[in-house]
């Protein structure tokens, strides 16, 4: 466990000063630990991406696609590995960590199809002046850093890592501390295919090393997901070397439940919104509106739903939901609950820590909480759902708005045309209607407001990668 970092196409120990514990957080015990990335080993890794730079970004689109499928492969060889880690680091149910290993595997085979794309995507630009040509040139930005957060590792390391590398980039990721050997399969991985050296480096550490990699001149561009917190320092270091950045940031997302709606569906809808990776997710459907003519008939079923969830240590038992990640984000949600104890907030469900080892939390149910609770207003990233009544259509689409976040909502409705309707209303980056939180990598991924800059998936995943150039010609 020694040699965690990758640098250059080699495994190297860490020289820094933190030492990382890496913990199963349903025991609440650590199973790990090793250094962290010194400052000058992120130095070197910038050095060794931008040295292998010139190489990676003259190979054809063909042969990135191949490197690509490549990834997407050896993932389903680790598949077993990988699935146990997740369990055992993030506390993942089994079914959560297999969809995020296929979803990493197929973002891998959707970018190596874009890139196979890219070469007719050169192409000659029609002028409606005569006299000249121009022709198109999607060129890689350079050297990207990458700074991923810890509750959906390998996800969100291959959405920023499949494009970056279709593209033509060459990156340093860091790893969350939290969950920081499960990216490390993607060094594995880049081994195993002779990925040329320095074209992928992973340094793993804490906000020191973390700050290292987004103050550092080397880079290009830097691409990161986390706290909104952390995320305006990363945006401070961007602006300070007028440099581009992604932010994928937090949320505070609504779920808007109509009368029309079949209730049990809506139940199911609403608890997977709040319950999936026990709510630490950027895209909890945490703030739920309830129109007034159904709310009394669909909160004790929500209560209800909420009580029978199993939930437990997810390598012993059968679970619904496991532990919260970290002993930090359990302090932090258990804070939340005084919180609601303090402001008198009317409890459905939960409300408490578990009484067992571990990192354990209920998943809660808040009811008419008023809109100035900060529990209301503010990210908790845990199983806690906050809930309001509303009249009106126009009502439930002021009050979803009424955010300083924007990623995502959920609408439920049997009328589709008022559906539909809302959906364009709502100031987010994707809305689901009538569904569980599905996020296909064709779509986009990313917020409006405090919530973010920029998308990731998609063809716009790639284009934040890539840097449009024309070349004009006069034939005169
Ligand atoms: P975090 O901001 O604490 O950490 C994110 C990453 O930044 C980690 O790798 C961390 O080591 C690093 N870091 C810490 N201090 C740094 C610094 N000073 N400079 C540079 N890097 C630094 O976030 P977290 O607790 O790991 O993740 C939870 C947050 O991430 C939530 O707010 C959640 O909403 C957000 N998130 C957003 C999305 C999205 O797509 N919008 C997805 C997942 C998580």
């Amino acid at each position: 466990m020694t040699n965690s970092h990758y640098i250059a196409g080699r495994w190297v120990e860490g020289q820094g000063n933190d030492c990382i514990s890496v913990n199963d957080p349903a025991l609440g015990q650590p199973f790990a630990e090793f250094m962290a990335a010194s400052v000058a080993q992120v130095d070197q890794a910038v050095a060794a991406a931008r040295s292998a730079l010139p190489a990676w970004k003259s190979t054809s689109a063909s042969e990135r696609a191949a490197f690509l499928r490549g990834f997407a492969e050896q993932l389903g060889q680790r598949r077993e590995a990988l699935i146990a880690l997740q369990m055992r680091n993030n506390g993942k149910p089994r079914h959560e960590a297999e969809i995020d290993l296929d979803d990493a595997i197929a973002t891998f085979g959707y970018y190596a199809e874009l890139a196979e794309q890219l070469p007719a995507k050169h192409r000659d630009v029609p002028l409606a002046a005569p006299g000249f040509t121009a022709r198109t040139r999607l060129e890689p930005v350079g050297v990207v850093g990458l700074i991923v957060p810890w509750n959906f590792p390998l996800v969100t390391s291959a959405w920023k890592l499949a494009p970056a590398l279709a593209a033509g980039c060459t990156v340093v990721l860091k790893p969350s501390e939290v969950t920081p050997l499960i990216e490390q399969a993607y060094g594995q991985i880049a081994d195993a295919l002779g990925l040329p050296a320095g074209v992928l480096n992973i340094v793993n550490g804490k906000a020191e090393t973390g700050a290292a990699l987004s103050n550092h001149n080397g880079l290009d561009k830097l691409s990161f997901t986390g706290s909104n917190s952390v995320g305006s320092q990363v945006m401070r270091s961007a602006s300070a070397q007028c440099r581009p950045v992604t932010l994928e940031l937090g949320g505070k997302s609504a779920i808007v439940v109509f009368d029309d709606c079949d209730v049990d569906q809506a139940v199911e809808w609403i608890v997977a919104g709040i319950s999936w990776n026990a709510g630490q997710m950027c895209s909890a459907t945490s703030r739920l509106l309830v129109q007034n003519g159904i709310a009394d008939t669909l909160l004790p079923r929500l209560q209800a739903a909420l009580e029978n969830l199993r939930v437990g240590n997810p390598l012993t038992e059968e679970v619904d939901m496991g532990p919260l990640t970290s002993q930090a984000q359990w302090l932090k949600v258990a804070g939340y609950f005084a919180t609601a104890r303090e402001e008198g907030l009317q409890c459905l469900a939960g409300g408490k820590a578990l009484d067992r080892d571990g990192w354990f939390v209920s998943p809660t149910l808040y009811t008419d909480v008023p809109k100035h609770s900060r529990l209301w207003t503010e990210e908790i990233f845990g199983p806690v759902l906050c809930a309001r009544r509303f009249a009106s259509e126009e009502q439930a689409i002021a009050e979803a708005n009424d955010s300083r976040f924007g990623l995502v909502a959920t609408v439920c409705s049997a009328d589709l045309a008022r559906a539909e309707r809302v959906a364009d209303a709502l100031e987010v980056g994707h809305v689901w209607i009538n569904s569980v939180q599905a996020v296909f990598v064709e779509t986009s991924w990313g917020g409006t407001k405090g919530s973010g800059i920029g998308r990731e998936l998609g063809p716009w995943g790639l284009s934040a990668y890539q840097s449009v150039k024309h070349v004009t010609r006069c034939l005169g």
